[in-house]
């Protein structure tokens, strides 16, 4: 006689995840599903847990990752159940494995190298096949990203597809959206995506939308030049009908502190209009991409060897030196000086980690500038950066926005295991639990319901995962139990390799993945296509 439920919460605030206020009860799973909300009758139950005092939710839904490669080594995604997380989407800003080929293929191969694999796989689809073969201890949905698109096809040129090209270039994103994508990121800072213009942007982004994808947008600005790089996208929305989400949406310099007044009213006006333009933020106040970045976008034409001479060739090494110390530097990091400016994770050379380029400077008794030059190239262009840019007023200004979503931009992490790297982001291990703990408990930003809205229904809606996302009858029972008095984020710049606090119970699928204090091991996750 099987039993009439697998596992039982008793007595927990439910909040459901549709914006409704929470209500104290129950909730009982059968097999991978939600079978029982609100009074549960005593029963045969496999597993009873009390959630007195605790909040009970959805699973989280991490919609802006880069866990591409990360899952493959420790598939448990510790660093994501332990902030209540049982679903993430990654090939995020432009950055993805596939499609596999041409110039990406030899990068991947450096790439999956530095944690003891090779890429197996061409395609969307083969991808997702070798990841669902390896388990994985969350759903994912996948995007393909342009950036990896164009490398597969032209390499690293800096110019304007042939119509060749662009007909290859849609022909990947096609295969990718048969294969199982969730649709298209854009990186707008780093290269390729930077030379990309907006007819090759348009012609990829209808394919996304004939098949219903999303297209997420690392916008090409995030300062004086923000309303021009979103006005880009609204262009696309209009002549795709392609659905547009902008990625970690912020202000990225003192100089234009408080335009999130105007990007978020032009957020609303797209929608007023008709088209549907989202947002994702992560809760800091630093950003994170590789300290290469900080270079004008011309010094990469070529690829890294060539990259790698202009930094030698005094004329050039000239000329990049002018950008950096320019009123209008051309890359990341603008309109900051290089005290805000930190190394952060370097495979080849951890002394430098956790040190601002003016540290770092002053160490070697050098110009920063110059020190940055230096060490790009002594550590094969590949060293970690956090850029302090952003204020806490903006942070606020958009976390309150009723399209924000929370999304960590991070990648998953378990401590001691391949994927760990020495000094990243804490948004990797603190995200989803600072926006609970530090802006929605302490800080009063948000209501727990809004906070958790922004963390399941409504990324659910945008995926279009009919089947998450809220607590009701019949969905996956995808589940997050917490401590609301004790929830929190442990991870810090200085200091980030600690898992956040608070959650005690995490669900994917039916499946229990952290029970109590102790992660199960389970890989209950799905490969959603
Ligand atoms: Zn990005």
């Amino acid at each position: 006689m099987p039993t009439t439920y697998d596992l039982v919460v008793r007595g927990a605030t439910l909040i459901d995840g549709t914006g409704a206020p929470g209500a104290i009860g129950d909730l009982a799973v059968r097999d991978d599903t939600i079978v029982a909300v609100g009074n549960v009758p005593p029963g045969d139950t496999g597993r009873e847990i009390n959630g007195a005092g605790r909040i009970l939710a959805p699973g989280f839904i991490d919609i802006h990752t880069h866990s591409d490669r990360t899952l493959f080594v420790d598939p448990t995604a510790e660093s994501k159940i332990r902030m209540g997380i049982t679903t993430e989407v990654f090939g995020n800003c432009g950055l993805s494995p596939t499609p596999c080929f041409g110039a990406l293929l030899e990068e991947e191969r450096r790439q999956w190298a530095k944690i003891g694999l090779q890429p197996t796989f061409g395609t969307m689809g083969e991808y997702l096949d070798r990841l669902t073969d390896n388990g994985v201890g969350l759903n994912v949905r996948a995007l393909i990203g342009h950036a990896a698109i164009r490398k597969a096809v032209m390499g690293y040129d800096q110019r304007a597809p042939d119509a060749a090209e662009l007909k290859a270039m849609c022909r990947h994103m096609a295969e990718t959206m048969e294969g199982g994508g969730a649709g298209m990121s854009f990186g707008g800072i780093t290269t390729p995506g930077t030379c990309a213009e907006i007819p090759e942007l348009v012609e990829i982004s209808r394919e996304v939308a004939r098949a219903d994808g999303i297209v997420s947008v690392h916008l090409r600005n995030e300062r004086e030049r923000i309303l021009e790089a979103m006005d880009e996208w609204f262009t696309a929305a209009r002549e795709t009908g392609a659905r547009i989400q902008f990625s970690h949406h912020k202000a990225a310099s003192p100089r234009v502190w408080g335009i999130t007044a105007k990007t978020l009213a032009a957020i609303d006006q797209a929608n007023a209009d008709g088209f549907e333009v989202d947002l994702d933020q992560y809760p800091y106040g630093a950003s994170s991409v590789g300290l290469h970045a900080m270079l004008p976008h011309w010094a990469f034409d070529g690829g890294p060897a060539a990259l790698r001479a202009r930094l030698t060739n005094p004329a050039d090494r000239k000329r990049i030196l002018d950008d950096l110390r320019g009123p209008n530097p051309s890359g990341n990091g603008s309109g900051i000086g290089p005290d805000k400016v930190m190394a952060a994770t370097c495979l080849t050379d951890p002394s430098i980690e956790g040190k601002t380029l003016a540290e770092l400077g002053a160490e070697r008794g050098a110009d920063p500038y110059e020190t940055l030059l230096d060490l790009l190239l002594a550590n094969e262009l590949d060293i970690g950066g956090i850029y302090f840019t952003m204020s806490e007023d903006d942070i606020k200004a958009i976390m309150r926005h009723p399209r924000m979503m929370v999304g960590s931009d991070s990648y998953s992490q378990v401590i001691g295991g391949r994927s760990q790297q020495s000094k990243p982001h804490p948004r990797n291990y603190g995200a989803f639990a600072r926006v609970l703990g530090h802006y929605t408990r302490d800080e009063g930003v948000l209501t727990w319901e809004e906070a958790i809205e922004r963390m399941t229904s409504r990324p659910a809606r945008k995926l279009r995962l009919h089947d998450r996302g809220t607590l009701a009858v019949g969905n996956k029972a995808d589940l997050a139990l917490f401590d609301p008095a004790r929830v929190r984020d442990r991870a810090t710049f200085a200091d980030p390799d600690h898992y956040s606090e608070g959650f005690e119970l995490v669900v994917v699928n039916g499946r229990i993945a952290l029970d109590g204090d102790r992660m199960t091991g389970t890989l209950a996750g799905s490969v959603l296509r």
